[in-house]
């Protein structure tokens, strides 16, 4: 991030900024006539309704925009439409309409597409299927240096990036001080290519650690192409978003407080007290609960149709503390714990009291104990702040219902009716239409000043950090968390701020906001469906690209990197391994070694969800199986030897936990990727069922763990992903 003063010349150079017209004419900084971004394409979506078809809202749903809506606009003529600014590539999408999801965009219009301009159709994995649109790359440069994807600190380095066309240039060099420092072609994709090139923090040429003028020179492959940019851009040496240092070093891990341990039996039965039954008054006991009442759970009864929510298991604290060795000698150093305050539920995502820990997971002594005790074993803990709705049970919420327009907490929420009856969606406005999670008005002041004072007193109690839950449905979301970072910076500049957002989106992570992301873009999109086989090395290449290049190097390298979570399946499930109480098969237990030790060679935090360490499965479906309690009394010895071998590894290894990542090639099965500043590792993965030839770069190549050296031509093996140390130069 770079101050006010500094973006306002960036902006007049952008505007100004185009290369002498020695490429083709389309090819420049574009931008200054358009609403788009220089690196984006306007792009109308329009939704035309059948004759007497009633239409009340459509709004657009795609890859671009997180799933989120975008509300189109009904048009004279009776159609719906709407212009976004969307990046080269191919887009996935659907029209939401009258508030519902139409299953099949070829066919659910009568049969008809729903939307006449879609290019093609793909699986939406729920049976139907989504619309595509693909905008072909733009022919124009992209440098931001107000983004961190062009300009950050990363690792002591100033790393500056240049997105050009793809297989257009020869050669990129930043210009500075008379001296051309060559760019290196990073990463490449269909769409672009990302060249970098970074400074050291102090040195006779170049400096980073001062003010500095740089412009770009280009090569294109016809050798009288070479192009300068006219005008210079400055960074005035005074970078804002620092590195949260703790994070990119470090190894995740995700506790689900009910399920992980019970270490205080006698807290068991506090659960039934405050559950969300106590409260909502509208569904019937039999529409709610299956004519079943939340209820308490042998550590290994069955699963019934509550598990999800209201089957209580007896994890808490304690059970926690217990367990900080086992975390420790598995070489985690951060912690990340699904919601532990007062709530309604046995996920905590219904928050009844937000300065309270839940009396079912123990008292404040008890969280102090397990903080003092992480702490103690090189352990940070981050808890989880829901901001965008809270339970029945809070208080501010109860009093709406018990004084109407007279609570001063009306406006704290967005009332449809009153009286209403609590669990009503209909009632008020609540998340995703589920009427016990009434949606919180966090726009208003008073809301938001509760909120920054409950995540700065948890961050003065002893957490280190916070994951938001659902950032990007919050009311007026850039702004709230914009002011939140000022708060929880000021007073802890080192907390680490995480937001859940699934899909691939800079504009959350220009820091301003949050450091990093959750990264299922990474983890559970580009990784996990080239480890279960169904990508190939060159399309899951393409997705590192994509992931790599729409951030910073200082967000990825704080990347918060996960494949699964209590909100997807078992990982092993989904890399083919069966279903809960399923035989585990070999093959799966090969495709989770591949895919966790990619994960852990990756820049970022990687993160593993509570027992994949152990082999466990389990799928997200009706009753979410993944979230059954972990039965200490089994695991799958290897995996979990498995997992302590890579937090070692990247504990030996500084380039593993490094920033910097060069993409190097791919095939069919094979890719490969250089670590580090100085690419002192290479990491060779092979998603094969048989082994493939592989050509090592120039000099000698240790294979960490056996030792061996190896150069040339060698063979990987299958479903394998091997890491390499440089032996030399
Ligand atoms: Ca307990």
């Amino acid at each position: 991030m770079v101050d006010g003063n500094m973006k306002r010349v960036i902006a007049v150079m952008l505007s100004v900024m185009l290369f002498t017209g020695i490429l083709t004419t389309t090819m420049g900084f574009a931008g200054s006539a358009q609403k788009c971004s220089p690196d984006k394409v306007e792009l109308t979506f329009r939704y035309v309704p059948d004759e007497n078809e009633k239409v009340t809202s459509v709004s657009l749903r795609g890859s671009f925009n997180n799933w989120d809506e975008w509300p189109m606009d009904l048009q004279p003529d009776g159609s719906w439409s709407i212009t976004v600014c969307v990046e080269p590539g191919e887009h996935l999408y659907k029209f939401f309409i009258n508030g519902e999801w139409p299953g099949n965009m070829a066919t659910a219009h009568n049969g008809n597409p729903v939307d006449r301009e879609a290019e093609g159709y793909a699986d939406d994995g729920f049976g139907g299927k989504n619309a595509i649109r693909i905008i072909a790359p733009k022919m124009c440069f992209v440098h931001n240096p107000d983004d961190p994807a062009y300009l950050c600190e990363s690792d002591g380095r100033l790393v500056i990036r240049l997105k050009t066309p793809p297989n257009q240039m020869i050669s990129v060099s930043l210009i500075s001080n008379g001296e051309n420092a060559p760019m290196e072609k990073q990463l490449w994709w269909d769409f672009g290519e990302m060249w970098r090139v970074s400074l050291p923090s102090s040195g006779p040429s170049l400096p980073s650690s001062g003010p500095i003028e740089y412009k770009f020179e280009l090569k294109g492959f016809d050798d009288q192409t070479i192009t300068f940019s006219e005008d210079t851009f400055i960074f005035d040496g005074n970078y804002q978003f620092e590195e949260v240092p703790w994070v990119g070093e470090g190894v995740i891990y995700q506790i689900f407080p009910d399920r992980f341990c019970n270490g205080d039996p006698g807290n068991d039965g506090l659960a039934l007290d405050t559950d969300e039954y106590n409260y909502n008054e509208f569904w019937t006991d039999e529409v709610l609960w299956g004519g079943k009442e939340p209820f308490f759970s042998p550590w290994d009864g069955s699963i019934s149709s509550l598990h999800c929510c209201h089957q209580y298991f007896g994890g808490d604290l304690e059970g926690i503390t217990e367990k900080i060795d086992y975390l420790s000698d598995l070489g985690v150093t951060i912690v990340y714990l699904n919601p532990i305050f007062d709530s309604g539920s046995a996920h905590g995502y219904d928050t009844h009291d937000y300065m309270k820990v839940s009396p079912k997971f123990g008292t404040e002594e008890d969280l102090k104990l397990m903080l003092d005790e992480a702490h103690d074993s090189g352990i940070r803990v981050i808890f989880d702040l829901v901001p965008n709705h809270t339970g029945l049970g809070f208080q501010p919420f109860q009093n709406v219902v018990e004084n109407g327009q007279k609570s001063e907490y009306w406006e704290w929420y967005f009332i449809n009716e009153y009286p209403f009856t609590p669990g009503d969606p209909d009632g008020y406005e609540c998340w995703w239409g589920v009427g016990s999670l009434p949606k919180l008005n966090t726009a208003n002041p008073e809301v938001k000043n509760y909120l920054f004072g409950v995540v700065d007193h948890w961050l003065e109690f002893g957490f280190d950090g916070c994951r938001v839950d659902v950032p990007n449905e919050v009311v007026d979301a850039h702004n709230f968390f914009a002011e939140m970072r000022d708060i929880v910076k000021e007073g802890h500049p080192d907390a680490y701020l995480v937001g859940e957002i699934w899909g691939l989106d800079g504009s959350w992570v220009q820091g301003d906001q949050f450091d990093s992301l959750m990264n299922y873009a990474l983890g559970k999109e580009a990784l996990l469906p080239y480890a279960n086989g169904s990508a190939s090395g060159e399309e899951t290449f393409k997705k590192l690209a994509k992931y790599f290049s729409t951030y910073g190097e200082n967000v990825a390298g704080m990347g918060f990197s996960l494949v699964s979570s209590h909100d997807t399946g078992r990982i092993l499930t989904d890399l083919g391994g069966g279903n809960f109480n399923d035989r585990i098969s070999k093959i799966a237990i090969m495709r989770l070694k591949l895919l966790s030790t990619l994960l852990y060679s990756m820049p970022g935090a990687p993160v593993t969800f509570q027992g994949d360490e152990r082999g466990i499965l389990g799928e997200k479906e009706h009753y979410d199986a993944h979230r059954y309690p972990i039965q200490w009394n089994s695991a799958n010895k290897d995996l979990l030897a498995h997992y302590k071998k890579l937090a070692e590894t990247r504990q030996e290894i500084s380039a593993l936990t490094s920033n910097a990542i060069f993409l190097y090639t791919a095939n069919d099965n094979l890719i490969s990727f250089f670590r580090g500043e100085e690419k002192d590792v290479l990491v060779v993965a092979n998603n094969g069922l048989s082994s493939a030839e592989f050509d090592l770069p120039d000099g000698l190549w240790k294979v960490v763990g056996s030792g061996e050296v190896l150069e040339n031509t060698i063979k990987i093996p299958p479903l394998r992903a091997v890491v390499f140390e440089r032996m030399n130069r």
